[in-house]
């Protein structure tokens, strides 16, 4: 079983040839872990969403094993129970891809598709997959909020978006208005190492989550 992606027309090919430091990793897993994923890693939520959660890069135990973005890794238990928490997904999330959990109002995407080395994309990499980060946000015209987690997702973000990158510094809760008027909202991000050194608590994280649910309604009311 694989994950459709909701926005098909943006994703890259399953063998993407351009990271080669990637395709090398990409191909060793394929032997090594036959029935794992192995492969660039799709969107996953609504097409028609008002949040978008830019994220790094897929995990090895999870998205790059399951297919999902999040799906079957420490990250994904916090994000999920957040997300549901926030009325942004139905279902029960279990861990698989078999579990029917769907998102509302929100979509995933990443800033790196493929896994990468120690969660360590290059810029190199950073770079040459933005290209497939752009079309994902081309073809999602509803969403308000950018929901960046972590630094690299950052960067990307507001180097696709047009933002100024001086005067728009990572941290966690900073809120910066886009020049179309989009919010890109920041957030450490939610793994393991971040959870267990106390960076990124459980609060801290819903905190986030709870003002994207409001920016998205106040900017309704506009
Ligand atoms: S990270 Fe992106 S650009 Fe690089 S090989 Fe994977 S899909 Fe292609």
């Amino acid at each position: 079983m694989t994950v459709e992606s909701p926005i098909p027309q943006t994703e890259p090919p399953r063998d993407c040839p351009l990271c080669p430091r990637l395709v090398a990793l990409r191909q060793a897993l394929r032997v090594e872990h036959p029935d794992w994923w192995n492969g660039p890693v799709r969107s996953f939520g609504d097409p028609n969403a008002r949040i978008a959660i830019v994220g790094l890069a897929p995990g090895k135990q999870g998205a790059n094993r399951t297919g999902r973005p999040f799906t079957g890794d420490f990250a994904g238990d916090l994000l999920f129970d957040t997300l549901s928490k926030f009325g942004l997904s139905n279902g029960r999330y279990q861990q698989s891809l078999y579990d029917g959990l769907a998102l509302n109002d929100l979509i995933i995407i990443n800033a790196v598709k493929c896994l990468p080395p120690e969660n360590k994309p290059t810029p190199l990499e950073i770079a040459t997959c933005r290209r497939f980060l752009a079309q994902s946000v081309a073809a999602l015209p509803t969403v308000r909020i950018f929901v960046a987690l972590g630094r690299i997702a950052h960067d990307s973000a507001l180097k696709l978006l047009g933002g100024r990158p001086g005067a728009m510094r990572f941290g966690h809760l900073a809120e910066h208005v886009l020049p179309d008027g989009r919010i890109l909202l920041d957030s450490y991000h939610c793994s393991r190492r971040n959870q267990n050194t106390g960076r990124l608590s459980r609060e801290a994280f819903e905190a986030v989550f709870a003002r994207a649910v409001a920016l998205r309604d106040q900017s309704d009311q506009k």
